[in-house]
């Protein structure tokens, strides 16, 4: 595995790549819902690219930025097991200038949900997303995917859209949510939480089977749906409770196969979303 940390040299590295590249951009503290993306870019493609970078504009003023575990030696391991070619790990000035220009997450689909939660949020995700998959597909790979997971729902609609707006030439992948065995979904963050925590955390995951039971018994109307996850989310300061077609438009009635099902909120102090696909 090469290491890379200078944009010079990330573009020498992928000058003489020959294939297909797969590329999973992360902010490292890396666990088995990242695992899953490299392992899936290292079964369809001849080389893998992954990125560890905390990028500071996707944080908002009071976010953990400063407190972001920060794993760097177990994280080179993992990747270097895991078969990854090339690991990027740039520096925040290697990223960016000042005052750089920004893209602005459209409204419809950026300013709900995490969009109103998190405002701002999306247009630095969205900024280090683009300048990521342009350095990648500078040396005109012959074909080019990038790997993203459904656990942040919006995050990958965006990121779609915004290839699709912008032209740019890869293909996302959308990947299945990686959870532990008691349903928590995987999130660098989790270790945050305390045992105590922990515990009240699964009810997240708990709020969604609760929907899925419902969906199966042919209780289709959101509203209903929405109100019995809440009962199952009592002990977290719920942000929202969401039902969404694929478009992220609210729905009144479950549509089979074009549903996510989202919820968010606060276990302590510590921010957590879930989601499912239906
Ligand atoms: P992050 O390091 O949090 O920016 O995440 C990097 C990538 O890993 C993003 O595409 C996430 O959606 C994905 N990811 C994070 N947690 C999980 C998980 N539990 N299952 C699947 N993918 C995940």
């Amino acid at each position: 595995m090469i290491i890379v940390t200078t944009i010079d040299e990330l573009l020498e590295v992928t000058s003489s790549l020959k294939g297909s590249i797969g590329f999973v951009p992360t902010m490292g503290a890396l666990h088995e819902g990242h695992l899953s993306l490299i392992k899936k870019a290292r079964s369809e493609n001849d080389s893998v690219v992954v990125s560890i970078f905390v990028n500071p504009t996707q944080f908002l003023e009071g976010e953990d930025l400063d407190a972001y575990p920060r794993k760097e030696q177990a994280d080179r391991k993992i990747c270097e097991l895991a078969g990854v070619d090339i690991l990027f790990m740039p520096t925040v000035d290697m990223m960016y200038e000042k005052d750089e220009l920004n893209i602005i997450a459209p409204a419809i689909r950026g300013f709900i949900l995490e969009g109103t939660k998190r405002a701002g949020h999306f247009d630095g995700m969205l900024q280090i997303v683009m300048k990521l998959l342009n350095l990648i597909a500078y040396n005109k790979p012959s074909n080019f995917c990038a790997y993203f997971g459904k656990k942040d729902a919006q995050q990958l609609v965006l990121i779609t859209q915004m290839v699709k707006n912008y032209f740019i030439n890869v293909q996302i992948v959308p990947c299945d949510i990686v959870r532990d065995s008691d349903g928590l979904a995987l999130s660098s963050r989790n270790v945050y939480l305390s045992t105590e925590e922990r515990i009240k955390a699964l009810s997240l995951s708990r709020s969604l089977k609760r929907a899925t039971e419902l969906v199966m018994q042919k209780e289709f109307n959101t509203q209903i749906i929405r109100e019995e996850m809440k009962k199952v989310l009592s002990e977290v300061d719920i942000e929202y409770v969401a039902l969404v077609n694929r478009e992220f438009e609210q729905i009144d009635i479950v549509e089979l196969g074009n549903t996510i099902i989202l919820v968010a909120g606060r276990v302590g102090t510590t921010r957590l979303i879930d989601n499912l696909w239906i």
